[in-house]
């Protein structure tokens, strides 16, 4: 059996996990729903019957729709609730939802004691050292100053 799960990081919290990388059936699964059609066909009708050709693609169609869900379950992140098709398709609805899972998780009584706690990776804002800062704010009032001077100067440039 080929191995249909695959290992990733999430976009959001960057915490390592399993996905599905399959989305459609393969032969074998169209094999398996002939072998379980022929079974079932003996089991109801007790001989060949016309009858199991509906029943084969049905069973198809719950093979496929499995499959489906099942690749769309495991796509969203099981740490911060990061879905990447909901990103492309929204935004917004992702942020939202992100949100809302992060501030229900925080609510759980393990949740600074988890390995895999959704914040822990997190990209932090660098904190400023006060050197930084005070350049920082000595580069704005000197902006402001020249502004000031500046404000001062047009008009007199005008007069003359
Ligand atoms: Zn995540």
């Amino acid at each position: 059996m080929a191995n249909n799960s695959k290992k990733c990081f999430c976009a959001f919290c960057k915490h390592e996990r399993r996905i599905n990388t399959k989305r459609h059936i393969t032969f074998n699964n169209v094999f398996l729903s002939l072998l379980s059609t022929v079974l079932l066909m003996f089991v109801f009708w007790q001989n060949i019957d016309p009858r199991a050709i509906i029943l084969f693609v049905v069973s198809l169609c719950i093979a496929e729709a499995f499959i489906i869900i099942r690749w769309r379950v495991t796509l969203s992140c099981p740490y911060c609730g990061f879905d990447p098709i909901l990103y492309k398709r929204s935004p917004e609805k992702m942020v939202q939802k992100v949100t809302r899972i992060m501030s229900e998780q925080r609510g759980c009584s393990d949740f600074w004691l988890r390995t895999k706690n959704p914040t822990a990776r997190l990209a932090k804002r660098p904190a400023l050292s006060i050197k930084d800062e005070l350049a920082k704010n000595l580069k704005e009032i000197s902006r402001a100053q020249i502004d000031a001077q500046s404000a001062k100067e047009i008009p007199a440039t005008r007069g003359r």
